[in-house]
C-alpha cells in the first residue's frame, strides 16, 4: 500500500532522509520510530507529498506520487488522511464542523456532510459531543476528531503525526486501541511516526527505526530486538 524506494531528502547539508526504503501492506499497522532530527516527519510528509523527495520513488495506493504533478498530486493525496499531534482543530467549529470542513474541502457535496460526519463520528465513539466546540473535550476527545476528520473522505491509508505524544499514557493506549479497531473493521493501512518505542510495541505489525536519516533497524514486531 505504501512503498518507498531510496527515497533522499536533503535540507542544505543536513540529509534528512539517506536512501530509505520500506514497504507497508495493505491492512498493516507500521511504526516508524526515532529521536527527534531522525527524519520522521520529513518521511511522513514525503509519504503525503508535501515534501518531494531529491531521490528515489514514494508509491501510495498504486500512485507512484513522485512523478506526478501538482493537480494529479492533490488529487492522490485524498488516499490518505493526516492526524496531527497537536490536532489541528478549528476551535470556532463544532465538533461535526470540523469534519464537515474536511469534507467540504474534499468537494463533498453539502447535503451529504453532515451524514457522513456523524458516520465517522459514530465510527470514533464521539455521537454525543457533536455539537461540542474543542475547547469543552479532553485531548484524547480532541485526537478522536482529529482521526474522524481524517478519515471523512475515506481514504485507504491514516498517517499519524506523533499523534499520541500530548496524551497521557491511558488515553495513548485508548487510541492506539482505536486504530486497531478501525483497522480491523475498515481494512485501513496506518502508518504512524512516534519517538515512542512502547506505541510500536503496543501496535505496531512492522516498523523502521530511523536515525539521523538512515534505517537502522526493520521488520516484523516479533524480529525486531534493538530499542532506541
Ligand atoms: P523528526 O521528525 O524525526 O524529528 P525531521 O524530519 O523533522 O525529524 O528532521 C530531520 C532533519 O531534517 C533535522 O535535522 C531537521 O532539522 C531537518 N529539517 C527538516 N525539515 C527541514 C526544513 N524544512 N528545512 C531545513 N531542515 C529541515
Ligand atoms: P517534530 O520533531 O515534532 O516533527 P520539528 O520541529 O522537527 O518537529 O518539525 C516541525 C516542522 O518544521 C516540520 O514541518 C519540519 O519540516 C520543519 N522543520 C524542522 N526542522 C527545520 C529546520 N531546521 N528549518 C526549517 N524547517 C524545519
Amino acid at each position: 500500500m505504501i512503498t518507498l524506494e531510496s527515497v533522499t531528502k536533503r535540507f542544505g547539508t543536513t540529509t534528512a532522509l539517506d536512501a530509505v526504503s520500506l514497504h507497508v501492506e495493505r491492512g498493516e499497522i507500521y511504526g516508524v520510530v526515532g529521536t527527534s532530527g531522525a527524519g520522521k516527519s520529513t518521511l511522513i510528509r514525503t509519504v503525503n507529498a508535501l515534501e518531494r523527495p531529491d531521490a528515489g520513488t514514494v508509491t501510495v495506493a498504486g500512485h507512484r506520487i513522485t512523478e506526478l504533478d501538482d493537480a494529479a498530486l492533490r488529487r492522490s493525496r485524498r488516499h490518505a488522511g493526516m492526524v496531527f499531534q497537536h490536532f489541528n482543530l478549528l476551535a470556532g467549529r463544532t465538533v461535526r464542523g470540523n469534519v464537515e470542513l474536511a469534507l467540504e474541502i474534499a468537494g463533498t457535496e453539502r447535503r451529504r456532510r453532515t451524514a457522513r460526519a456523524e458516520e465517522v463520528l459514530d465510527l470514533v465513539g464521539l455521537t454525543d459531543r457533536a455539537t461540542h466546540y474543542p475547547s469543552q473535550l479532553s485531548g484524547g476527545q480532541k485526537q478522536r476528531v482529529g482521526i474522524a476528520r481524517a478519515l471523512a473522505t475515506q481514504p485507504e491509508v491514516l498517517l499519524l503525526d506523533e499523534a499520541t505524544s500530548a496524551l497521557d499514557p491511558e488515553t495513548t493506549r485508548s487510541i492506539l486501541a482505536l486504530l486497531r479497531r478501525l483497522r480491523d473493521e475498515l481494512g485501513l493501512t496506518v502508518m504512524l511516526i512516534t519517538h515512542e518505542m512502547d506505541v510500536v510495541r503496543t501496535v505496531c505489525d512492522s516498523a523502521t527505526l530511523l536515525q539521523h536519516g538512515r534505517v537502522v533497524e526493520q521488520g516484523r514486531l516479533a524480529d525486531l530486538v534493538a530499542a532506541p
